[in-house]
Order: C-alpha cells, then sequence, then structure tokens
C-alpha cells in the first residue's frame, strides 16, 4: 500500500514573513497524506528551523548534476543535505523548457541527489502539441527511460515520479483523473518492464504523482485513481487552507 504523498512546489515565491506564516499554517492542522515543500534555496534554513520535528519534510526545486568545483550559481545535493532536505524536484518542465535541461541532465541530477542521500523527485511530462500529435507515452516514455538507464535498480527503487502535463501547469487546466490514471498506469508499467528481476517490485512501490492545476476541489477524483498517489502542488501550494485541503483529499 503506497501512502499518499502531497508536495508543495513554491517555485520563485515567498518572503522569510510570507514564509513564516504559510509554514505556520501548515503546521497548525494534521493531513492525511505525508506533506513536503520544496523551497526555494535561500529559504532552506528557514524550513529547517520551522519544520525540524515535524512530520512535514522539505526539500529544493533544483540541483546541480556536478558535485562540487567552479561552476557559479550552482547548488550541490551534498549542500541540500546538510540543510535537511528530504527532496528535491529534478526535470521539472519550467528547467527542461527554459534553462535546457535534457533528459540527460535529468537523469544525472537524479543521481546526484541519490548519491547524497536526497529523494529525487523526478517529474516528466509532455506539451499540448505532443498531446494533441498522439505522442504523450512516446514523450514520457523517453524522460522516464534516461533516468531508468541512469539508476541501478536499488536506487530506482528510491525516486518519487511525478506525472505533470505541461500544458495542465499553472493555467489552471486538469487532465481529467482518467487521463491522468492512463499516464500514471503507463509510467508504472514502463518501470515494472525493466530488465531486473525486481523491476516490478519497484514499480509496485513507486510513489507517482500527479501535478497539474490540482486544486482543493479536484483533488480527491484525481487522488482517488489507482496509480495516483498523491499530487506535486504549485500555486496551491501557497495558501496553508488550500495546500492542507488537498493533503486531507
Ligand atoms: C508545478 O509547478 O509543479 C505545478 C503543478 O504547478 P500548478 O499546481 O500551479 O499547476
Amino acid at each position: 500500500m503506497r501512502q499518499k504523498l502531497v508536495i508543495g512546489n513554491w517555485k520563485m515565491h515567498g518572503s522569510l514573513a510570507a514564509n513564516a506564516a504559510l509554514l505556520d499554517g501548515i503546521k497548525a492542522a494534521p493531513a492525511r497524506a505525508r506533506l513536503a515543500v520544496c523551497a526555494p534555496f535561500p529559504y532552506l534554513a528557514q524550513c529547517q528551523a520551522t519544520l525540524a520535528g515535524t512530520a512535514i519534510a522539505w526539500g529544493a526545486q533544483d540541483v546541480s548534476a556536478e558535485v562540487r568545483g567552479a561552476f557559479t550559481g550552482e547548488v550541490a545535493a551534498p549542500m541540500l543535505a546538510e540543510f535537511g532536505c528530504a527532496y528535491v524536484l529534478v526535470g521539472h518542465s519550467e528547467r527542461r523548457s527554459y534553462h535546457g535541461e535534457t533528459d540527460a541532465t535529468v537523469a544525472t541530477k537524479a543521481l546526484r541527489a541519490l548519491e547524497s542521500g536526497l529523494t529525487p523527485v523526478v517529474c516528466v511530462g509532455e506539451t499540448l502539441a505532443q498531446r494533441e500529435a498522439g505522442e504523450t507515452e512516446a514523450v514520457v516514455g523517453r524522460q522516464l527511460a534516461a533516468v531508468v538507464e541512469a539508476l541501478s535498480i536499488d536506487q530506482l527503487g528510491k525516486i518519487v515520479l511525478a506525472y505533470e502535463p505541461v500544458w495542465a501547469i499553472g493555467t489552471g487546466k486538469t487532465a481529467t483523473s482518467e487521463q491522468a490514471q492512463a499516464v500514471h498506469a503507463y509510467l508504472r508499467g514502463q518501470v515494472a518492464s525493466g530488465s531486473a528481476a525486481a523491476s516490478a517490485d519497484v514499480a509496485a512501490r513507486m510513489p507517482i504523482l500527479y501535478g497539474g492545476s490540482v486544486k482543493p476541489d479536484n483533488a480527491a477524483e484525481l487522488f482517488s485513481m489507482s496509480d495516483i498517489d498523491g499530487g506535486l502542488i504549485g500555486g496551491a501550494s501557497l495558501k496553508a487552507e488550500d495546500f492542507l485541503a488537498i493533503g486531507n483529499a
């Protein structure tokens, strides 16, 4: 039985004061799902100080593919680990499209995260044009395959996968629960069909989150689908009430 997981992606939002109010609000009430927030780098210390000792985990939104060295502006996985991060997003569509991240880069980032004891939340998803061209499975399959190839089966068993159709992120358009379920089932099947003996077991245990305009009023239906194990939440994670409502959906 996979426990539901709901992760907030604050993107480039927040301030010390706004985060304090948001985190206090999230801490104030229990949620049925496991909760985590992925904050901008400068606020990781604040998350660590505010959330330590609570059931709420925190993480970052990106990590360098390098471990250390002359890479100005980059943040390495061991640094995230020092701030108590449990999770790091890799391959978010905004990183893929605005920062030119390739499938290979995303896979290396997932590997770096695992090497430092972090759980990478590997994001995959198709654009509207790709969906309309009938390429959804080919696109998400290719994005997933790069990660599967880069990791050992043990490492693959430690990732979280997130299906985020690009056309649903921040647009108010949500995939229907059937559309999302179909892609989640496809992704789980791809993991299960790997050559390692443990592939089917790893697939059965892998949390696969849905992301893309999840709100309190559509979360319950999405999360009721058999292969949807929770959500990656952008806009609605910035309001404690909404984030908690999704965590309880
Ligand atoms: C996201 O950025 O990962 C996301 C799902 O955003 P939103 O919930 O705002 O669509």
